[in-house]
């Protein structure tokens, strides 16, 4: 369902009407997570400062340690719900838990999963007939045929607005969080029709990558960015190392508009 093959044209998603593939760029920006109503809306004006036209953030946080903070759950979405009121930002988010899909459902207008679900089925089918968007996230150990498959569990329960985001790739580099793969966003683009985004946040780790990587990912013709964006880095809940801040925006801002142009 999600192969080239059957479908030899790329598709368009459309998240409450922001295009994400066809002759398009998007940008989509925000904070890691979802910490205060104050934190989201900062973060959220920020993004859109940047030319970013989806607002990110995590209510549902899957950490590697089970003390580290693990979002807000429920209030957290409805501080997205009421920023989206305040700034018309449509809100991408995660989902972690195949019980929570439907509850997410209800505030999100696409789904995210994240790289360390990517090969929850039972979450995939539950995303796949839940009425939205999907961005699937690669595995940071997947192959992109695994991840091609994933995407077609959520494809299987009949739901085809599936955006793939490259986020890095484990490799025996420290150098960076992930090694992102830059090759993976052509290769999928060709075995598959579903648009392919880049997260330069997660798989580099650090604010002085996410320029130069969101670069690389427009130069090798990526489908869109979705970049972490905090106020005040210093004090994040949640991979504040890698978030943009002050003169990073203006930069972003830069690239987005030089993309603007592009079309
Ligand atoms: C995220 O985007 O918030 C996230 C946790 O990303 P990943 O699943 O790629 O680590």
């Amino acid at each position: 369902l999600v192969s080239r093959e059957n479908h030899p044209s790329r598709s368009m998603v459309s998240v409450r009407g922001v295009p994400i593939g066809g002759d398009n760029v998007t940008v989509i920006a925000g904070p890691c997570a979802v910490e205060t109503p104050e934190q989201t809306l900062a973060a959220a004006r920020m993004a859109r400062a940047a030319g970013a036209s989806l607002l990110r953030g995590g209510a549902y946080k899957p950490r590697t340690s089970p003390y580290a903070f693990q979002g807000l759950g429920e209030s957290g979405l409805k501080i997205l719900a009421d920023v989206r009121e305040e700034t018309g930002l449509p809100i991408v988010t995660e989902v972690v838990d195949p019980a929570d899909v439907e509850l997410v459902a209800g505030y999100a207008d696409m789904l995210q999963i994240g790289t360390r679900n990517m090969q929850n089925f039972a979450l995939l089918q539950a995303a796949g007939e839940a009425g939205r968007p999907v961005m699937l996230k690669r595995g940071m150990n997947a192959t992109i045929e695994e991840w091609l498959m994933a995407a077609e569990y959520i494809a299987q329960r009949g739901n085809l607005d599936i955006v793939l985001c490259e986020r890095g790739i484990r490799t025996f580099e420290k150098a960076t969080r992930n090694t992102l793969d830059i090759s993976a966003v052509p290769v999928a683009q060709n075995l598959s029709h579903l648009p392919v985004i880049v997260d330069p946040s997660h798989s580099g780790g650090k604010r002085d990558l996410v320029l130069p990587l969101s670069r690389a990912a427009i130069a090798v013709g990526a489908d869109g960015i979705i970049v972490d964006v905090h106020p005040a880095p210093e004090t994040a809940l949640c991979d504040g190392p890698q978030a943009l801040v002050g003169d990073d925006i203006e930069a972003l801002a830069d690239l987005a508009a030089s993309l603007a142009a592009l079309m």
